[in-house]
């Protein structure tokens, strides 16, 4: 007999018939003899509906009034179901986030869980009930200390399942929805996408931020720091769906469930090398080719950024073992004969990484990063961001006193620092999943100064508002006054704060200004292991190049490569990609 949270998606639920389905299949967990908390969504599209009877009385409703709303959907679902397990003969009883103690941040709309208060809980399954917990939602103590409705942002659901399974120490969370588990890429886009039987919480951290919205990011962040086992399956059959895995594990300590230490590892690699190229043509294959190149002269990649510049070149950089840097000269020397465009080349430099689940939805730890390095006079030649890393690359010999202010900075241990690391994931696959993230916008800013601090300072005012940046990508060319570009992308959402944010800090800097890009879709291959398997990139510059897409921006981390391109070739980009890397196949 085991204690499991499961938790049931708002299409599993979204009419009398589907509750009474989901009673059954509770049931007969409950036959099992398992101790049964059900976390329950909103019926249907209800949390939309309810989202537009807003909108229609106003552009800005309260956020304090919304969730008083949204919270009502989930109200709905849990008496319902409730009902259905009684008339079913099983005793059962409902509960809504306030009343099963499931305690967040004051922050209406997005608030995290703090802690949830197990004893009511706990007394309710001893005297032999299901309960049945309203998800999304929760109760924070205002500042006059009366308690207030709290949600904790759309598909949370997911997060207050697996919140609570990990405050129960149950033995697993449970999550059924409308697909059969975890699959290659989102079956509504691509219908051969097929079924993973596991993954890994890494993993699927970068899927679901970056566009796989079967699970809610923070659930997977939460089953990721406790060890929390998850597992995604279809609400309609008794197959076993997906089963996510970590390696960590910590217990729940004094600093609220969802507020762990974001950042739990740093990476310092020296004898790495920079090649940049500036101006080479905007057109499809010029990655394809130059990465392809490489991969076949044995030069083994690691970050790679580009970005297109004044409308009609790019420039594109990468890193290199110091080892391979003639080689890789080589070859980028024979592609400036045939391209055009200028390559520089720079020897001693080191990346340096920080890592945690928690760096996903916290601007904040990229900026202090950024101005850490920025205080110890460091200047950032490369960055690349991803949900759970943050990778810097500056002078070799400023490595050791970058990584003793970033370990300071973030308090870490001496376990958790590794200096020149050895490759991870091999025997993983380079590619377990693709994803599409059409809500991203990109915007470049001009002629911004090339000094220590500048990626600091545009960091941490987006992250004073709220914004976080992906993709952020600086030019290899440089303006006459020596200024370079950076590009990044960030939500559509957050265009317009992030543009009224920057304003006074653009005042600073003579002859820098803001400027959208065309609209994008974000296109993402993830896979624990692409780090060990050299030319994945460049078949998924291949893969686009076939399908004569071009390729406005490349930003890759460890476990993912990813690619902006215009909006209208998203959906072509996708299932160009899937199919490349064979994920339309079962194994
Ligand atoms: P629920 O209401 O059960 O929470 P969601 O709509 O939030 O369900 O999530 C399930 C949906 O996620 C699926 O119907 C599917 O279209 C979409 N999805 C996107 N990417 C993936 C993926 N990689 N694997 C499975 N489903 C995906
Ligand atoms: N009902 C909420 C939403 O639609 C929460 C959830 O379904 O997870 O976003
Ligand atoms: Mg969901």
């Amino acid at each position: 007999m085991a204690l499991l949270v499961q938790k049931f998606g708002g299409t599993s639920v979204g009419s009398v018939q589907r509750i009474q389905e989901v009673a059954k299949k509770i049931a007969a967990s409950k036959d099992l003899g398992h101790d049964l908390v059900i976390v329950v969504s909103a019926m249907g599209h209800t949390t939309d509906e309810l989202t537009n009877l807003a909108k229609a009385i106003s552009n800005n409703p309260p956020q304090r009034e919304l969730d008083m709303l949204l919270a009502t959907g989930e109200q709905v679902s849990i008496a319902l179901l409730s009902i259905a397990l009684n008339e079913l003969g099983i005793q059962s009883i409902s509960m809504t986030g306030s009343q099963v103690g499931i305690v967040t941040e004051s922050s209406h709309g997005r608030a995290r869980i703090l802690e949830v208060r197990t004893e009511r809980l706990r007394t309710l399954l001893n005297a032999g009930n299901v309960v049945v917990v309203a998800g999304f939602q929760g109760t924070s103590l205002s500042s006059v200390g009366t308690a207030e409705i709290t949600t904790l942002g759309r598909g949370g659901s997911d997060t207050s399942a697996v919140a609570l399974a990990t405050a129960l120490k149950a033995c697993a969370c449970e999550i059924y929805t409308d697909v059969p588990g975890v699959l290659t890429t989102d079956p509504r886009k691509v219908k051969e996408a097929q079924l993973m039987q596991a993954l890994s919480c890494d993993e699927m951290l970068e899927l679901a931020s970056l566009g796989a919205a079967v699970l809610h990011p923070r659930a997977v962040e939460i089953a990721r720091n406790y060890g929390t086992k998850l597992v995604v399956r279809s609400s309609w059959t008794n197959e076993p769906g997906t089963t996510l895995t970590s390696t960590a594990g910590r217990s729940l300590g004094r600093e609220g469930l969802e507020l762990g230490r974001p950042v739990d590892g740093l990476e310092l690699l020296e004898n790495q090398s920079v090649l940049g190229f500036a101006h080479l043509p905007d057109q499809p294959g010029v990655a394809a080719n130059l990465f392809e190149a490489l991969s076949k002269g044995g030069v083994n990649v690691d970050l790679i950024i580009q970005a297109s510049h004044e409308g009609n070149s790019n420039d594109i950089a990468f890193t290199v073992h110091a080892e391979a840097i003639n080689k890789a000269k080589e070859i980028c020397e024979h592609v400036v004969k045939q391209l055009g465009g200028e390559l520089s080349t720079q020897s001693g430099m080191a990346k340096l990484s920080i890592s945690g689940a928690g760096i996903m939805g916290r601007p904040g730890i990229a900026a202090t990063l950024f101005e850490t390095l920025s205080r110890a006079g460091i200047n950032l030649r490369l960055i690349a961001t991803s949900e759970v890393k943050v990778s810097c690359v500056i002078d070799s010999k400023l490595g050791v006193k970058a990584q003793r202010a970033v370990t300071d900075a973030f308090e870490l241990n001496d376990n958790q620092v590794k200096i020149n690391p050895g490759v991870t994931g091999l025997g993983e696959p380079a590619v377990r999943g693709v994803a599409l993230d059409p809500n991203q916008a990109q915007v470049n800013v001009r002629n911004v100064p090339d000094k220590p601090g500048t990626a600091a300072s545009l960091c941490s005012i987006l992250a004073d508002a709220g914004i976080s940046i992906d993709a952020i990508v600086q030019s290899e060319r440089k303006h006459q006054n020596g200024g370079r570009d950076i590009t990044f992308t960030l939500k559509k959402s957050d265009r317009q704060i992030a543009g009224a944010a920057l304003t006074s800090l653009l005042a600073k800097w003579p002859n820098s200004f803001l400027e959208d890009g065309p609209a994008i879709t974000r296109i993402s291959a993830v896979g624990a292991g692409m780090p060990a398997t050299a030319g994945t990139a460049a078949r998924m510059f291949r893969a686009l190049a076939d399908s004569n897409i071009n390729i406005a921006m490349i930003a890759t981390s460890e476990i993912r490569t990813s690619c902006v391109v215009a909006e209208k070739d998203g959906l072509a980009a996708l299932q160009a990609v899937h199919s490349h890397f064979g994920l339309d196949k079962s194994n």
